[in-house]
């Protein structure tokens, strides 16, 4: 069929975000042999750009501007507005972050387009594209059918394997200049909480505490666990509202949503809002002292026990591997 579909990419520190090329392999199929277009917002961009043609972009546009230098709505809804305008793409996919959560719905809006949003799963039938996403706090999963308007959709970060990144693939490389005016918010600075040094809406392992690790400085043992396998540290809700951690790590139905490849659940008890944003991990591992806890209905391996114990055990253990 072929069709034109804009990828709007994200730039962290100077590093794409691998969301953008989860992005670029979801629009690939909406494209249906079509052309993908990538754009990166900011207010000087690199040759880290040309990344998403190796990921399989046709090609990429520059925009930048002194007001697009951090992310504020006001500025990055005025500058996506104009290069929609300019590209007219039959299919729009961004990442499902707070930026893609904040951004998507008032593009829509703005375009006067559905969306479908959070999408863990993107397949082609015969021309037509049917999206996968969670509805009812991840018990359930709605497959959608666009027929008609633009296909927007927003993409689950960890969920839609990126194409093989491939450094022969090229394309056309242009710059589009914005007009941004009369911003209601200007951002002066931003001070980062820290999350071990990954992001754990993209981090592969994750090692999260709850109400059961009873202290704020307990947290330091999941941090040592979390430091021995690369992992992110994150947390329950019951754990934020004790104080033994910053809210930015709450994972849950209120929190982050998270896909890693392993989670492990230490001192959680598996309500149903917290597996709203964790019981999509690829591996679960519950450690809990009550054998009836409800984590360890989704968790795939499970060891009941005390996390005092066991936490240092198996720390020693990763250590010595
Ligand atoms: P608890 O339920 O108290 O569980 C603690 C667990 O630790 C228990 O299972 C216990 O057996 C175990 N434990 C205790 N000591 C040890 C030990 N020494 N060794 C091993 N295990 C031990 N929650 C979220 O997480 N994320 C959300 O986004 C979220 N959103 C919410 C939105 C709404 C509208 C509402 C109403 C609630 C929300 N909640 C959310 C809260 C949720 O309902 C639970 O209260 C919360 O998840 C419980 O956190 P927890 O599992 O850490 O604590």
């Amino acid at each position: 069929m072929g069709r034109k579909v804009f990828v709007l990419g994200e730039i962290r520190d100077g590093v794409l975000r691998n969301v953008s090329f989860e992005a670029i392999a979801a629009a690939k199929v909406i494209a249906d042999g079509g052309e993908v277009v990538a754009a990166l917002f900011g207010e000087s961009i690199g040759d880290e750009i040309i990344t998403m043609l190796h990921y399989g972009a046709d090609r990429v546009v520059k925009v930048e501007h002194p007001d697009l230098k951090s992310y504020t709505t006001d500025a990055y809804q005025q500058a996506l507005l104009q290069v929609l305008e300019a590209e007219k793409p039959d299919g729009i996919v961004m990442g499902h972050t707070a930026q893609g959560k904040d951004l998507s719905p008032r593009i829509a809006a703005k375009i006067n387009t559905g969306l479908v949003s959070d999408v863990v799963n993107i397949e082609n039938d015969d021309g037509n594209v049917i999206f996968t996403s969670p509805i009812y706090s991840g018990k359930a999963f709605e497959k959608v059918k666009i027929n008609e308007g633009i296909i927007f959709a927003t993409i689950r970060p960890n969920n839609i394997t990126p194409l093989e990144r491939d450094q022969s693939r090229s394309g056309d490389v242009s710059e589009m200049s914005v007009d941004i005016k009369n911003l209601r918010a200007i951002i002066k600075d931003i001070v980062r909480k820290s999350t071990g040094g990954i992001d754990l809406s993209e981090a592969k392992i994750i090692v999260s505490g709850g109400r059961g690790v009873k202290a704020a400085e307990n947290f330091q043992l999941l941090e040592e666990l979390a430091g021995v396998l690369g992992a992110a540290v994150g947390a329950s809700r019951g754990a934020c509202d004790a104080g033994y951690c910053d809210y930015s790590l709450q994972i849950g139905q209120t929190g982050k949503v998270v896909t890693p490849d392993l989670y492990i659940a230490v001192g959680i008890s598996g309500a149903i809002q917290h597996l709203a944003g964790m019981s999509n991990s690829k591996v679960i591992v519950a450690i809990n002292k009550d054998p009836e806890a409800p984590i360890f209905d989704v968790a795939d391996y499970g060891i009941v026990g005390d996390l005092f114990e066991v936490v240092p055990l198996f720390i020693e253990e990763m250590k010595s591997v």
